[in-house]
């Protein structure tokens, strides 16, 4: 538990949330400024900054929990899709540092985009440069 961390203080009851799914290791509640209704965010328990820094229970605790929601979430809205992403690190957008995967349903002519949307310009990549990475992160 970390004193100034806002997901810190829902998990432990000292702020509210509206709070709609929770296991050992993970909880699961409603995001404050939803992106769409139902947009929900999964948690560990355990303060965590990072997703690499995750150990490998509270991995599966976290994303079992997200495989578990996705359905009953979807239900709740009457979705026709859903999002599921992780902003992982300030310059992917990370603002609460308390890693947290969010659930956001999406409806036919939402206006809204798919994932692909979330980067900045698409990277001018030849194939030597993609041999490269994929070897670089199987190291
Ligand atoms: P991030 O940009 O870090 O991936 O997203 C943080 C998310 O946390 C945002 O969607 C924001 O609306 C949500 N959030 C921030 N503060 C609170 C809070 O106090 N309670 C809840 N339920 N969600 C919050
Ligand atoms: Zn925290």
């Amino acid at each position: 538990m970390s004193d100034d961390c806002i997901f810190c203080s829902i998990i432990s009851g000292d702020i509210p949330g509206r709070v709609v799914a929770e296991t050992d290791d993970a909880l699961a509640f409603l995001d404050a400024n939803p992106l769409a209704p139902g947009h929900a965010l999964v948690v560990p328990k355990a303060h965590t900054e990072r997703l690499a820094d995750l150990g490998a229970d509270e991995s599966r605790a976290v994303f079992d929990l997200v495989h578990d929601l996705v359905p009953d979430v979807e239900a709740a809205v009457d979705a026709d899709g859903l999002n599921v992403g992780i902003n992982d690190g300030e310059a992917a957008g990370q603002e609460v540092p308390h890693v947290h995967v969010h659930l956001v349903p999406r409806f036919e002519s939402d206006g809204g985009s798919p994932i692909h949307a979330v980067a900045g310009e698409r990277p001018d990549l030849d194939d030597d440069d993609l041999d490269d990475i994929a070897a670089r992160i199987e190291g």
